[in-house]
């Protein structure tokens, strides 16, 4: 548990949600002093310290209550939850809010060659993903019997690597697919950041403070529509 009373906010630190966290924490009129290197930022204005870290460590770092609020994409969000679920240790993490940037979704792709193909012929085939308990909820649900690769990285090179037969990745322009020459299918999940908090929190002036910030989050959204 997080044993200060400075509200602790989990984001990434380097990738394609931090610029629009960082900017989202300034609209909350939250002022931050971000050095390169450094793992927490202070704000010089409000009882709030900011963790930069890597974004598939934010639900478990809100889960345990290491911090009080995390933003990340609700893709690794309920790939995380899904995980916890499966091993008995629920995390407790509430959904305050989803966010207007980091949208992608995670969809099923296979080699251009094979031409469309319909769910049928995924039957005895391996997939390969970064999203294991998804994708192995989405076949389940579909009825499809495949087989699921777990890769850490790299994908999109599986099906030309004779690791996979096809694959279930994140796309948001498709530019990454056809690069490798591949074909996308069914969406799986449509995905945006999130901002989550840990739903055990009970320290009155931290939960004060959130509701003071969920208005201007708010107002910051309207702002953009
Ligand atoms: P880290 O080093 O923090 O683990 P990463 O390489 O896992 O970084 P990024 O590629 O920076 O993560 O993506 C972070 C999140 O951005 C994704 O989990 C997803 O929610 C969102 N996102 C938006 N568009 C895309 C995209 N085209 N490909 C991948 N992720 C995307
Ligand atoms: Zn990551």
């Amino acid at each position: 548990m997080s044993n200060n009373n400075r509200l602790r906010i989990a984001i990434q630190k380097s990738g394609r949600l931090s610029k629009d966290c960082q900017e989202l924490l300034k609209q909350l009129g939250i002022k931050l002093n971000l050095r390169e290197q450094r793992l927490i930022a202070h704000a010089t204005n409000m009882p709030i310290d900011v963790l930069r870290v890597r974004d598939d460590d934010i639900p478990g770092l809100v889960m345990d209550g290491v911090c009080d609020l995390g933003i990340v994409g609700e893709n690794v969000l309920e790939e995380a939850q899904a995980e916890r679920a499966r091993s008995g240790n629920k995390g407790s993490v509430k959904k305050l809010a989803k966010l207007d940037f980091g949208y992608c979704r995670l969809a099923l792709a296979w080699p251009q060659e094979l031409g469309k193909q319909d769910k049928s012929w995924f039957s005895g085939k391996r997939i390969a993903t970064t999203y294991p308990e998804i994708l192995s909820k989405y076949l389940e649900r579909e009825d499809i019997d495949a087989s699921v690769v777990m890769l850490t990285g790299s994908v999109e090179v599986a099906p030309r690597a004779g690791l996979a037969d096809a694959i279930c990745d994140l796309v948001s322009t498709g530019a990454t697919l056809e690069a490798n020459g591949l074909m996308q299918g069914d969406t799986i999940l449509e995905s945006n950041a999130c901002l989550i908090q840990n739903e055990m929190l009970k320290d009155a002036g931290k939960l004060a403070l959130i509701d003071k910030l969920m208005p201007r989050l708010r107002g910051v959204k309207q702002a953009k529509e």
